[in-house]
């Protein structure tokens, strides 16, 4: 018998999801809806596109074992549909002898998870393979790189529509009802009925999940990542990933260097509450998201856990939203472009084109508008 199965979202999770489901069981009928007019619109194409491949995270855990064999099959994708990627490698620096302990712990990870070409590094080998970082330490991450993330989510949703999935843009689930056999999903385009659903909505997968009768008894509290990008005078000074040691006081791996699939180098991102889960500039407000975001306990919880990240930084963004920053290597207070500034920005057709592109990374992240580079 042919399953039917419905999945809401088409970010990289989601197209992930419905090509599996189709390799696994190719009877099977897969639908997958997308709110927007092209998948991978949200997180998946606004990232930093880099190919972690999980020097972090506890050794034997679900996700250093998913990030481990993730950062491998992801290269081989790309290279099977020819997607821009580039195995850079990553350096994380310790700048003091105070950060040693945690770049040991690091190193100590690295090892048990079993990343492959891990080298730690003293100050002269340091400047040796990335001649303008300085360092006490370094340990240096061959496997990690940069890809082209909206080429990912393309060359995804081929594969799906080739083995006979249905991707539908343009129809937002607004509506979930339970029948006695499965469920019946409401958009503007039409209703859909299904054996099962899987929630894969990013941003709003708290929501999706309320419409199908689940409390929330967690929620999405966007946060937005501001990035600088270097001059081009600059970039070449940049030959990894360069990482920090991350400090443990917050919940993120700190600023680092990026050097992105198209060109240019990013430095970024920090973290300032955002005032719409999909808004990408101070000028985006929605206020369901803040009203959502404002009376959920957990977000007062982190403030108070974190007040120099909550309050530092949104005066400082919004500072830097106002102002330019006067530092020689940094090329605009603006944020960087992400892959998907690097095609059109939406209405965009002149040439040279001057419109601006909205780009983004919220999850708890994103960055504010660029130039669209088309
Ligand atoms: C600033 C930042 C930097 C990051 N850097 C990296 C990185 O360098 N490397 C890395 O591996 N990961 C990175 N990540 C994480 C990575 O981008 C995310 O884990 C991943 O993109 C999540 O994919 P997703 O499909 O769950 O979400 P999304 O890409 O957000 O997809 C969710 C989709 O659901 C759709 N949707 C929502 N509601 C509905 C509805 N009601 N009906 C229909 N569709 C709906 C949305 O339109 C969207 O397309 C980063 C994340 C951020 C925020």
């Amino acid at each position: 018998m042919s399953r039917r199965t419905l999945i809401i979202g088409g970010g990289i999770v989601g197209l992930a999801v419905a090509r599996e489901l189709l390799r696994r069981d190719p009877a099977r009928s897969v639908v997958l809806l997308e709110k927007e007019d092209e998948v991978g619109r949200h997180q998946s194409t606004h990232n930093s596109g880099v190919l972690h491949a999980g020097l972090y995270y506890q050794p034997g855990s679900l996700k250093a074992r998913l990030a481990v064999s993730g950062v491998r099959l992801m290269t081989a994708f790309c290279r099977e549909h020819g997607i821009a990627h580039e195995i850079c490698g990553k350096v994380v620096v310790a700048t003091s002898a105070a950060e040693l302990p945690a770049l040991d712990r690091l190193w100590d990870r690295g090892q048990r998870n079993g990343l492959r070409g891990l080298r730690r590094l003293n100050p002269d080998e340091l400047r040796e393979i990335e001649p303008h970082a300085a360092g006490v330490a370094a340990v240096h991450v061959p496997e990690e790189g940069i890809v082209d993330y909206a080429g990912v989510c393309a060359a995804q949703r081929r594969e799906v529509e080739s083995a006979g999935g249905d991707v539908r843009t343009g129809a937002k689930a607004s509506s979930i009802r339970e029948t006695a056999g499965g469920w019946v999903v409401g958009t503007e385009a039409g209703e859909w009925e299904a054996d099962f659903l899987i929630n894969c909505a990013g941003l709003f997968s708290d929501r999706v999940a309320e419409l199908a009768g689940i409390p929330r008894t967690v929620r999405i509290v966007p946060f937005r990542g501001e990035y600088f990008l270097l001059r081009p005078e600059a970039q070449r000074l940049v030959r990894h990933l360069i990482y920090p040691v991350p400090d443990a006081r917050f919940p993120f791996l700190g600023v680092h260097f990026t050097r992105m699939i198209g060109g240019g180098v990013e430095a970024g991102p920090n973290a300032v509450l955002a005032l719409a889960r999909e808004g990408y500039t101070w000028g985006d407000v929605s206020i369901r998201d803040l009203a959502d975001a404002l009376t959920f306990p957990g977000l007062w919880r982190f403030m108070a856990r974190y007040p120099a990240l909550c309050s530092h930084e949104i005066v400082r963004s919004l500072s830097r939203a106002l102002g330019s920053p006067s530092n020689p290597f940094i090329g605009s207070s603006r944020r960087s472009p992400p892959p998907i500034s690097r095609r059109a920005a939406p209405g965009c057709g002149r040439r040279p084109c001057t419109s601006t592109a909205r780009s983004s990374r919220t999850s708890g992240w994103s960055s504010g508008p660029v130039r669209c580079t088309c």
